[in-house]
């Protein structure tokens, strides 16, 4: 067996490489540069762990977070691997001993944050080293057009400069060709072979649907796909974060809010409690998430709109990350759109990036309204072709009905011309059901031919019909203003009967009773009491070792027990995930609870 094979099946447990990741293992330990783009859970960490331990010397790892560091070398030492790193928070003692361990070569890996991978004392003491490769994790944050972006990353280069022959793997999950470009630029990773995977993640099911009331609907949602389970829920601000997180509580949920105007210490421990315990739900801004390696996120939900689609693959790529099915719901409504117009309109951005994020936010409201399969459109948008329809999203668990559309979209038209174009939604559909409140008095529109035609339908209805206007660039927001609706010129011809206008149906209440047929990590009754079992003892022993339970065994390493029923030691060597360090630590504490099964 090759060396790079008795690694993995020694170390890691696992019986053979995933995808791309033995191409790039053969590259690097051979002594080749890389840029690697895979999806999220697609395995890039083994792409540079095992080469560097393949290789003479130490592997320097660039990393951007601090907390998520210390849990990953805390991973590897469990696996018996040399890995240690090195940060600001830790003590003077504790950073001396890892030196001396350096400088002895005595270090499999080393971790590093940007910041200290350019201080110039820390480049000398590296100069009396043997590094076997550099690896940059999360490369997007070199990238001004990635939404991570690092400064200190811009350094990085000089790393390279001063050990020009020491191999070098850059490693994201971000899709896009313009950050894909600035990475090879600004790491200056010109020789570099590129291993790009697909991005699609079978595993996660995309669930999405019009805002009505938002929280009713997360709750089913909750209750339904993942009751007890951990996720992450997104929203747009800080103030909706801690709302979201209060009213979460009150229903019972383990939910903490995370975002950037907590202190730094509140943040850390609640993200250690995300890490560290079962079921906790995160309610947070974007500002969480990056690098959050928890494999066992069984959902990520949207309770508004992200600004792009790239944000969205990026933020629901943190559920799942174990291959185990995992959900990504969401809940949007216009009131978004103007949420994030604002935010945009209100930024020092030159121009044409102001141009670029309102196409981007055009493409993301499309991506919602579609009726063809979110699977598909998703990757397209990627540059990826799915064949056939994925089966494992809404609209196509689902089908939506289409309609016609075009009197409705009229109607809402010339509502929009006739009161000046300088209304919101509301507005425009209390004149359209013709009620009759004191600011349309006022305004004298009771009196307009529109008041009152499109009584047949209900609010809701309108609502949507005026969301997809503005996804179809039908109508535009005007946000110079008071964010009133405009028509454009495509606007005329829907007006004047030259274009018919399809309408999307929100299948709300049929979507809603039905459940969804692929179910989260569900396991046959009989064996799931075992399963529970299994994660009872797991989060005792990590209680004890106060390390997250998925440092000890992933879900899926439980699961393969439940199915494969090791009853000695040689039969748990074979469960994957099972490497002969934890095989030797924990392999008789989780023989006995099956056995005792
Ligand atoms: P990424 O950094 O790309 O998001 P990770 O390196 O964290 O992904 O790996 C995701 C999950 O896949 C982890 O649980 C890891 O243990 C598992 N994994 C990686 N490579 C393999 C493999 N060859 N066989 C089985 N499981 C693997
Ligand atoms: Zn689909």
């Amino acid at each position: 067996m090759s060396q790079v094979h008795d690694l993995l099946r020694r170390v890691f447990g696992f019986t053979c490489f995933r995808g791309l990741q033995e191409q790039v293992v053969d590259h690097v330990v051979s002594g080749g540069d890389a840029l690697v783009l895979m999806p999220t859970g697609g395995g890039k960490s083994l792409c540079y762990q095992i080469p560097a331990m393949a290789r003479p010397g130490t592997g320097l790892v660039v990393s951007p977070l601090i907390a998520l560091m210390q849990d990953q070398v805390g991973a590897l030492q469990r696996m018996g691997v040399a890995a240690s790193c090195l940060n600001s928070a830790q003590d003077g003692e504790e950073s001396r001993r890892t030196c001396r361990a350096l400088c002895r070569g005595e270090l499999d890996l080393l971790y590093v944050s940007p910041e200290r991978a350019v201080m110039s004392g820390f480049l000398d003491m590296l100069e009396s080293c043997r590094l076997s490769l550099i690896a940059i994790d999360e490369a997007h944050c070199v990238s001004q057009w990635g939404h991570d972006f690092r400064p200190e990353y811009l350094q990085l280069a000089e790393l390279h400069r001063r050990f020009p022959d020491v191999p070098r793997i850059a490693l994201t999950a971000t899709a896009d060709e313009p950050t894909r470009a600035d990475i090879l630029q600004r790491l200056e990773l010109f020789q570099a072979r590129k291993f790009i995977s697909g991005f699609d993640r079978p595993n996660i099911q995309y669930l999405i649907q019009p805002k009505q009331e938002v929280r009713r609907q997360f709750l089913e949602f909750y209750r339904s796909h993942h009751p007890g389970e951990a996720g992450i829920v997104y929203c747009q601000t800080r103030a909706r974060v801690d709302r979201a997180a209060g009213w979460l509580r009150e229903e019972g949920l383990e939910a903490l809010p995370y975002h950037a105007g907590m202190t730094s210490d509140e943040r850390q421990r609640n993200q250690e409690r995300f890490l560290h315990e079962e079921g906790v739900v995160m309610v947070a801004t974007v500002a969480f998430g990056m690098g959050i390696d928890k494999p066992n996120v069984r959902f990520v939900a949207h309770l508004d709109m992200p600004k792009s689609v790239e944000a969205y693959y990026q933020e629901t790529g943190r559920a799942g990350r174990d291959g185990l099915p995992a959900t990504a719901w969401m809940a949007y409504g216009l009131a978004d759109v103007m949420g994030l117009l604002q935010l945009m309109s209100r930024s020092q951005a030159p121009p044409e990036r102001r141009a670029l994020e309102r196409r981007k936010l055009d493409a993301m409201l499309g991506f919602c309204e579609t009726a063809g399969c979110r699977r598909q459109v998703l990757l397209r948008y990627f540059g990826e072709e799915l064949p056939e329809r994925c089966g494992n999203c809404d609209t196509c668990l689902h089908p939506v009905a289409i309609v016609e559309g075009t009197i409705a979209a009229q109607m809402a038209l010339s509502c929009i011309k006739r009161t000046g174009e300088r209304y919101g939604v509301g507005y425009l559909v209390d004149v359209l059901l013709g009620r009759a409140n004191p600011r349309i008095q006022r305004a004298g529109h009771d009196r307009l031919p529109t008041f009152g035609v499109g009584r047949e339908s209900s609010a809701r209805e309108w609502s949507s019909v005026f969301r997809q206007l503005a996804a179809a660039g039908l109508v535009e927001v005007d946000m110079e203003g008071y964010g009133g609706l405009r028509l454009t010129p495509a606007s005329w011809d829907v007006l004047k009967g030259r274009r018919s206008f399809p309408l999307r149906q929100d299948p709300v209440a049929a979507r809603q009773r039905s459940r969804s047929k692929a179910l989260p990590v569900r396991v046959p009754a009989v064996e799931s009491d075992l399963f529970e079992a299994l994660r009872r003892k797991r989060l005792e022993l990590a209680r004890q070792e106060r390390i997250p339970p998925y440092v000890i065994f992933h879900d899926n390493t439980l699961l393969a027990m439940v199915q494969s029923r090791p009853a000695t030691l040689e039969e748990m060597a074979e469960v994957p995930g099972v490497g002969e360090v934890k095989l030797a630590r924990y392999g008789q504490i989780f023989l006995e609870v099956l056995r005792s099964a």
